[in-house]
């Protein structure tokens, strides 16, 4: 596998905004990730590629972008950028590669508004140049009134258990560790909440278990709680479907048949699962006042 990538664009344009992160555009500095996360969708599925914990840089990716923002801004276009779609951008080689920092500072630059989404710790360590974004950016004009700032920062979390959380995100900071560094940037000002994804069915999915996240995250400064149900693909060794298989077969051998039942050999639970998972956060949301969305 290559050590470097010379990607062909780096800031990807969607047709329409997607609702739910609020982004026009998406950046991932990397391709792969460290948090070697078992459930991750990029592994099996026909987005991002399956690296495993491999991470290559995109070492052209500061030239490009350069190129493209400028090219936005040229046309009139500046919209929401999500960093960290498809691997996060705070992998172990972030350290010392300093790439997403890097990518930030073109961000400050040419004034985009921002929605980093990770699991590490690391994001804190740019908190200078996140601060300088949130009040530089220049929001799209429908989302003007609604944010304070031009950047949100989302934590990824599937469970607050930390002895599962080692299992099947063993490359990732404890759950605890997100909550208290998304504490960090609650208090510095930003808009910044929980990203409750995947929801592990008969795992991480009970009325107790999401009331449990819900309140963590209030406590530690969350504005909202963003959720989804598990996604499952391919067949081959490193693919997420079959890491997850093995995962069940390890540590919750009775569920084997319940998940078979649930998935009938989809990518995703049934159509009623997702409903009433949806009715769960609703409620337990209404009840503590948080939004499951940004705005
Ligand atoms: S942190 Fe996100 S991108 Fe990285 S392995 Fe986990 S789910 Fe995948």
């Amino acid at each position: 596998m290559e050590n470097e990538i010379k990607a062909k664009s780096l800031l990807n344009r969607h047709k329409k905004r997607d609702e739910w992160f609020l982004g026009d555009y998406t950046i991932n500095p990397y391709a792969g990730c460290s948090m070697g996360c078992i459930y991750c969708y990029t592994r099996g599925s026909k987005y991002g590629g399956n690296y495993g914990v491999k991470v290559v840089p995109k070492s052209n990716a500061v030239p490009i972008l350069k190129k493209q923002l400028k090219n936005s801004i040229r046309r009139n276009e500046r919209g929401f950028i999500v960093l960290g779609s498809a691997s996060d951008p705070y992998p172990t080689v972030e350290k010392d590669m300093k790439l997403t920092r890097e990518i930030l500072g073109l961000i400050k630059r040419y004034k985009f508004p921002l929605h980093i989404l990770t699991k590490s710790t690391r994001v804190a360590r740019d908190m200078d140049i996140l601060n300088a974004i949130n009040e530089v950016a220049i929001l799209p004009p429908e989302l003007d009134d609604k944010l304070d700032g031009g950047v949100i920062v989302s934590f990824s979390l599937s469970t607050l258990n930390d002895g599962l959380a080692r299992i099947i995100e063993p490359g990732a900071p404890s759950p605890i560790n997100r909550l208290e560094t998304m504490k960090m940037f609650s208090e510095a000002g930003f808009k910044t909440g929980v990203i409750n994804m995947p929801v592990l069915p008969y795992i991480s999915d009970s009325k107790d278990e999401i009331e449990d996240m819900v309140k963590m995250a209030i406590n530690y400064g969350g504005d909202y709680v963003l959720y989804s149900g598990l996604t499952l693909y391919g067949d081959a060794s490193g693919d997420c479907k079959t890491l997850y298989d093995q995962f069940l077969k390890e540590n919750y051998p009775e569920l084997l048949s319940d998940y078979k039942k649930l998935f009938r050999g989809s990518f995703a639970p049934s159509k009623d699962y997702q409903d009433v998972l949806a009715k769960k956060f609703a409620e337990i949301s209404r009840k503590y006042g948080i939004k499951n969305s940004i705005i």
